[in-house]
C-alpha cells in the first residue's frame, strides 16, 4: 500500500530543483576534481534538455545561448569564448554566483525578488542557516 500524493506541479518541480541545484552549488569544493568538474558541467548542460517544463527548458538553452555570446555580469567578455559552463564549474565561489545569476534571470522574467548573489548571503541560504540558529 502507499499514501496517494498528487503529481508536482510546475512551481514543486522548480523548488525543488533549486533546492538540489544550489545545495549541491553550495557544497561543491573550491577545488573540485576533474571529476567533480566534468559531473557538474553534465548536470547544468543537461537542463535544457531534461527539465520537465517545456517553456522553461528553452527559456534556459537561450540563457546559455545569450551568455556564450555577451558574457556574464561577473564575465562580460562573451563572444565565442570559453564556454561560460566550464568557467561556472571551476571553483564553488564561481558556480554558487553563475547559478545564482541564471535563477535571478527566471525571478525577473517571472515578475519575482532578484537575490542578492553575495557568497555570504548565498552560503547562508543554502548550506550555513542564520547566525542566530533558529534553524539548528
Ligand atoms: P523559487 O524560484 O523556486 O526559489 C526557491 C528558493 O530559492 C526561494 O524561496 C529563495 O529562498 C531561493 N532563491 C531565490 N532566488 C535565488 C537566487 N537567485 N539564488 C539563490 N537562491 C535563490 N517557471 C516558470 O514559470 N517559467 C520558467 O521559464 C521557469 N524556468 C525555470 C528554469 C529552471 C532551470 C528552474 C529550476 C525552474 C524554472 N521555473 C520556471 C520555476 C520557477 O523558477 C520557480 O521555481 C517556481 O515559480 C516556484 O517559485 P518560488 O517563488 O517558490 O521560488
Amino acid at each position: 500500500q502507499h499514501t496517494q500524493h498528487c503529481p508536482p506541479d510546475g512551481e514543486e518541480i522548480g523548488r525543488s530543483t533549486w533546492l538540489f541545484l544550489h545545495s549541491a552549488a553550495a557544497y561543491y569544493p573550491e577545488e573540485p576534481t576533474s571529476i567533480q568538474k566534468s559531473a557538474m558541467l553534465s548536470l547544468l548542460r543537461s537542463l535544457p534538455h531534461l527539465y520537465p517544463c517545456h517553456s522553461c527548458a528553452a527559456a534556459l538553452g537561450e540563457e546559455y545561448e545569450r551568455e556564450k555570446r555577451e558574457g556574464t555580469c561577473w564575465n562580460a567578455r562573451g563572444g565565442g569564448q570559453a564556454d561560460i559552463l566550464e568557467q561556472a564549474v571551476g571553483k564553488g565561489q564561481t558556480l554558487r554566483r553563475w547559478l545564482c545569476g541564471i535563477h535571478n534571470e527566471v525571478n525577473e522574467r517571472l515578475g519575482k525578488p532578484v537575490w542578492e548573489c553575495r557568497e555570504e548571503v548565498l552560503q547562508e541560504r543554502w548550506r550555513d542557516g542564520p547566525r542566530d540558529d533558529s534553524c539548528d
